[in-house]
């Protein structure tokens, strides 16, 4: 029998392909915006934007800038490799709202993520969303990702008052849902924010090691997968 109860789990590239998806919508604004007139090399935009967009994320988890300093910043830094291109904030707000319009609208989930949901689902664990996503765009992706109905919570940071790994917000997270957290189970793509997060808040945790297979994590996680199909086999 198993000792969970609760799964708290991130969205974003743990069920949700944040990182295709993007790929995709960044494609399609570089052709909305025509962004060839300052570009002769796509690549060099797309890999500018993707370095801030790394960067900016892990100090916006960590509470050192603030969305709205990251939405602008993460277009500012790569239309800067522009030529004959010096972005306003203005400028690069209205490519980050066709942005997030582009992305929230696409469905693409990871692979296996409906199957482990529904297989989660007829075992009867109650399942929570955790996640530092944006308010307006997370429930957007939500829809388009057609998950929703898996979820019995939506546990936004934006509602929490702080981002993962804070403890704040998975304080909030076990009041919000009245999980208790010695049966209650993390599980995330990201160490830092989803696991060290949750592990600080006394919760047990699996890693979902998307990104690096030889990723081994400095403290001892309760579980680590490779692929969202192996976690049938320990929940
Ligand atoms: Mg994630």
């Amino acid at each position: 029998m198993n000792k969970y109860v609760d799964l708290f789990i991130d969205f974003d590239d743990t069920l949700y392909d944040t990182r295709g998806n993007s790929v995709i919508a960044l494609g399609e604004l570089f052709e909305q915006c025509q962004l060839s007139r300052y570009f002769s090399d796509p690549e060099v935009f797309y890999k500018a934007y993707w370095e801030a967009n790394v960067s900016l994320w892990a100090l916006y988890a960590k509470g050192e800038i603030t969305r709205d300093f990251l939405i602008v910043e993460r277009f500012r830094i790569p239309l800067s490799k522009g030529v004959g291109l010096q972005p306003t904030e203005a400028y690069c707000l209205d490519l980050s709202d066709k942005f997030l319009d582009l992305c929230s609208s696409k469905s693409g989930v990871i692979e296996g993520a409906r199957e482990l949901l529904a297989y989660l689902k007829g075992k009867g664990y109650r399942m929570h969303i955790c996640s530092n996503g944006f308010h307006e765009v997370q429930y957007k992706k939500l829809r388009s990702s057609g998950l929703t109905d898996f979820f019995d919570t939506v546990i936004l940071s934006e509602d929490a008052g702080a981002n993962k790994p804070s403890k704040i917000f998975f304080d909030y997270a076990l009041e919000r849902t009245q999980a208790n957290p010695s049966t209650t189970l993390m599980i995330g793509d990201n160490y830092s924010t989803d696991i060290e997060g949750a592990m600080n808040a006394g919760l047990d945790t699996l890693l979902f090691r998307r990104w690096d297979p030889s990723f081994i994590p400095p403290r001892p996680v309760t579980y680590v997968v490779d692929s969202l199909r192996e976690i049938q086999s320990v929940l």
